[in-house]
């Protein structure tokens, strides 16, 4: 048996292999330069391509370019009318963002479990945590794979609740089919490095609902408008008004047309995921101590990430253990995610541990393999090596 990295032996790989990185290529460079030079920095001719590109990607009526996935996030959950009083069910395993939008506007989340085969929320854990004061629901497509959207759309219908979906890792995946982003009542994205495809800090809200639209872009810009249809007053060619309380959310001009040159290659970027996922899913589904994810027929995920389970008790090992260990053998995982209401933020706002067993035992047990476009299937084999090498250094302690 080698030594492992971590008892100081030699390591797998040479060079660390992040979890997620960036692809940006010379034209990608080039557009962002062009727009430099140009005469619009920010809300220029850019912003309308890049939305006007999603639109007709996702196949929606309506995208409002925003400074990044949370205040997307944020933005929906005003235009849902979010506010004080208002109960939110929220997935428990998400990035935070999820939930602290519903948190800026005063409302309360209420953490849903999640489903033991696709780890996204557990449309059962809804239906129990509905009640009068239930005003909507934000689901996550956890790992790039959409949640079972039909079923959770005819939750909220029955119980007058609005669906707001968080696919910061789902853009270009598949739902029976159809691309993400048109089931409901408002869909989500983040264009952060490590996401599909990228704009730097940048995310976007798609909808086909005009009034959603309409708030979401007032709200993204002070709550100021110019456009004539729009206004309450017409007093003169300078005018302009504020009609609610908006932020600064725009997303600038430099970040859209990235955003227009990276979705020419999004195609690329998935089929490439995907074909890594794919050899992942080879190369681990023989090897007791590991479980890999499962993809329901309804869906075609663009694997954002990969995260595999280790079954702490066959293997012997801690998920501690694994992880320091892989992180010595230059595997750049991670963990996505701790359960939100476990932060102390959170703590402090009254949530206990216990909340969401199953969140929880799952949190215990996971481990997210590098994946991006970026990397070869050579590097899909290195990983898969060194989680041999520390499993069989496990079967010895085990003996
Ligand atoms: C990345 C992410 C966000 C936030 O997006 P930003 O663009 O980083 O603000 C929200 N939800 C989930 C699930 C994410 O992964």
């Amino acid at each position: 048996m080698t030594e492992l990295a971590i008892h100081g032996g030699r390591p797998v790989r040479k060079e660390f292999l992040p979890y997620g990185h960036q692809t940006i290529d010379n034209k990608d460079v080039k557009a962002v330069i062009d727009v430099l030079k140009s005469d619009y920095l920010t809300t220029g001719p850019a912003i309308s391509l890049f939305e006007n590109k999603i639109k007709s990607y996702v196949g929606v009526d309506y995208a409002i370019a925003i400074s990044n996935g949370t205040a997307a996030l944020h933005a929906a959950c005003f235009a849902a009318g979010i506010k004080e009083g208002d109960e939110v069910i929220v997935s428990s395993i998400t990035f935070a963002a999820s939930s602290n939008a519903v948190l800026y506007c005063g409302a309360t989340p209420v953490f849903a479990d999640i489903d033991p085969i696709t780890y996204n929320i557990d449309p059962n854990s809804i239906r129990e945590l509905i009640n009068d004061k239930t005003k909507a629901i934000v689901v996550v497509d956890y790992t790039g794979q959409p949640v079972d959207i039909d079923e959770i759309m005819e939750i909220a219908r029955r119980n007058n609740l609005i669906v707001i979906q968080d696919s910061a890792h789902s853009l270009g995946s598949e739902y029976k089919g159809e691309m993400i982003g048109k089931q409901a009542d408002m869909t989500t994205f983040s264009f952060h490095p490590v996401k599909p495809i990228t704009t730097a800090e940048g995310g976007m809200v798609v909808t086909n609902n005009i009034k959603y639209a309409e708030l979401i872009r007032l709200f993204r810009s002070h709550g100021i408008t110019r456009d004539e249809d729009q206004l309450l007053n017409d007093v003169g060619p300078w005018y302009y008004e504020q009609q609610l309380l908006g932020y600064n959310y725009r997303m600038t001009d430099i970040q859209a047309i990235l955003g227009v040159s990276q979705l020419e290659k999004i195609e690329t970027f998935l089929s490439k995921r995907r074909k890594l996922a794919k050899l992942y899913n080879n190369l681990l589904e023989n090897i007791s101590g590991i479980t890999i994810p499962e993809e329901p027929e309804y869906s075609n995920s663009g694997w954002h990430i990969y995260v595999i389970k280790i079954d702490t008790k066959s293997t012997g090992l801690s998920r501690k253990f694994f992880f320091e260990a892989l992180r010595a053998e230059n595997i750049g995982v991670n963990v996505h995610y701790i359960p939100v209401y476990l932060m102390p933020y959170y703590k402090e706002l009254g949530y206990e541990a216990g909340l969401c067993p199953r969140a929880e035992a799952f949190y215990e047990d996971i481990i997210t393999l590098p994946l991006h476009p970026g990397m070869t299937e050579d590097d899909v084999r290195d990983v898969t090596k060194a989680i041999k090498k520390i499993l069989s250094y496990g079967d010895v302690i085990d003996d």
